[in-house]
């Protein structure tokens, strides 16, 4: 297995003293902005963020995502290529550049040879992939590669549309919509396969929401 699939690392130390120093962290971040972390809006803010990344944003550091693998065998008919397609999986995950969330779908769509996943793991697979600090086009290759290792599928797609609030809630001129695309086996080499898993995903895919004139 690669390293981005290992588990905790012991000299990060225990959680209880990982939260005890980002909660300190963030007192310091508050008073270094201008603010007053001892008033009363903010008193509990310090220890709240820190439980939060610690437990949700940042949790998947500390867990090993083969924990949640489990593939089941299916025949194999031969001559066919049959598409599995897994839309509509809720990511989100924070940008290692500003510190700021961004979320969207992931889809995946395989064609197993011999052995298949249940939605719910793929879901839990790119939760703890995504609870770590990411970009998305490192996110989806991550994923496309954690799959094709547990799955070892003919070929695999991984698309994922995402939303950036880093640039929504700067104004900057950039798209804040992203789409990146992770192509394994198959589909690497055979565009009309590519197209007709495309397809399935664009027919079945909840589009992002716009927001128009930031
Ligand atoms: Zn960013």
């Amino acid at each position: 297995m690669r390293e981005y699939v290992q588990g905790p690392s012991q000299e990060q130390g225990d959680l209880a003293s990982r939260r005890q120093l980002v909660r300190k962290l963030v007192e310091e971040f508050l008073k270094a902005i201008g603010e007053d972390p001892g008033r009363e809006g903010l008193r509990e803010t310090p220890g709240r963020v820190a439980r939060m990344w610690l437990e949700e944003l940042a949790s998947g550091y500390f867990v090993d995502p083969t924990t949640y693998v489990k593939t089941f065998e299916v025949e194999e008919y031969e001559g066919r290529e049959g598409l599995v397609a897994v839309t509509n999986i809720p990511t989100r995950s924070i940008c290692e550049h500003h510190l700021l969330p961004f979320f969207g779908y992931t889809h995946i769509v395989y064609i197993p040879s011999g052995r298949v996943m249940g939605f719910s793991k793929f879901a839990r697979v790119i939760k703890v992939l995504s609870s770590r600090l990411q970009i998305q086009e490192r996110l989806t290759e991550q994923i496309a590669d954690f799959l094709n290792e547990v799955l070892n599928p003919k070929g695999l797609l991984v698309v994922m549309e995402a939303l950036h609030t880093c640039a929504l809630i700067r104004g900057v001129e950039e798209s804040m919509t992203m789409t990146t695309v992770a192509l394994r086996g198959v589909f690497r080499e055979q565009r009309e396969l590519v197209n007709l898993a495309l397809q399935v995903v664009s027919s079945s895919r909840i589009p992002l929401p716009k927001f128009e004139g930031f």
